[in-house]
């Protein structure tokens, strides 16, 4: 009988790179939880995926509520098997420089990256450690190295970094790693709001950011899908708590 395809989890899959995330790990042959804070939101990647052939159910849930990770990940554990792969995404960005920057900032981004990640990991380190095989993936950025209007996501995507090594250390026992993907610049609606934060076009933006990056081009949602499906197949077995810059060149 064929062994079922391992299962995965992928947060804010609705679009941009967790979009891209959950479709190429889908291509690769797992069967993919496409989670975002409304169900109804992920209706796109689930339909992209099934019609390329693939096992997709979407979930929604908000990351940074306990109850809502628990009972999200139960559900796919009930509906498609045992979550082994996580793929940490979802983020929010609430940019202001320091001295205009609210709490309520600072509590959004941090509760969303952070206690996200802390609470989607622990809920699918249950099942990795009893399934003794995992893979999780955390999306940090090339910003945990400091960026002007970002006090409160540089702190969270760094702290995402430290986060994986822990786990890593914790984990290696069961056969679960933990890495982080800092991706440089890559066009999605993330990139777009920072546009319109700068009063410059999108396109505009690209272009100016282009000149910037040694490969001479933005990043796409597939160049960071890529590096996420090295870190979560079987050959990454001994690679573990990395931080791989994903940016066109040492930095962007
Ligand atoms: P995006 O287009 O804004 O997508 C993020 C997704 O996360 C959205 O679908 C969003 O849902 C969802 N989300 C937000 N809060 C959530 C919550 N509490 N629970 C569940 N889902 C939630 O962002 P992206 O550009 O693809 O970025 C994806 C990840 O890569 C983020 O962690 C980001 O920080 C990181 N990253 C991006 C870049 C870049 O250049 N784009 C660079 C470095 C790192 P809604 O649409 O409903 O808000």
């Amino acid at each position: 009988m064929a062994e079922s395809p391992r299962v995965a989890v992928v947060t804010g899959a609705a679009r941009g790179i967790g979009a891209s995330i959950a479709q190429r790990l889908a291509a690769d042959g797992r069967a993919v939880a496409v989670l975002d804070l409304s169900e109804e939101s992920t209706e796109e990647t689930v339909r992209a995926i099934t019609a390329a052939g693939g096992r997709a159910i979407g979930v929604g849930a908000d990351v940074s509520s306990a109850d809502d990770v628990k009972r999200a990940v139960d559900h796919v554990a009930t509906t498609l098997g045992p979550p082994t792969i996580l793929v940490n995404n979802a983020g929010i960005l609430r940019d202001n420089l320091i001295f205009r920057m609210t709490e309520d900032d600072w509590d959004a981004v941090v509760s969303v990256h952070l206690r996200g990640a802390f609470l989607m990991t622990r809920a699918v380190q249950t099942h990795q450690v009893k399934q003794e095989w995992g893979r999780i993936v955390c999306l940090s950025s090339i910003s945990a190295l400091g960026n002007r209007g970002q006090a409160n996501y540089t702190a969270a995507k760094a702290g995402l970094q430290g986060f994986v090594k822990t786990l890593a250390i914790e984990l290696g026992r069961y056969n679960v790693t933990a890495n982080a993907i800092a991706p440089g610049f890559i066009a999605t609606d993330m990139t777009r709001i920072t546009a319109e934060r700068m009063k410059l076009t999108h396109e505009g933006f690209l272009a100016q950011v282009a000149r910037e990056i040694p490969v001479g081009r933005v990043g796409k949602p597939e160049d960071i899908a890529a590096a996420a499906a090295f870190f979560t197949s079987d050959e990454a077995s001994f690679v573990s708590g990395q931080v791989l810059y994903v940016a066109g060149g040492p930095k962007a």
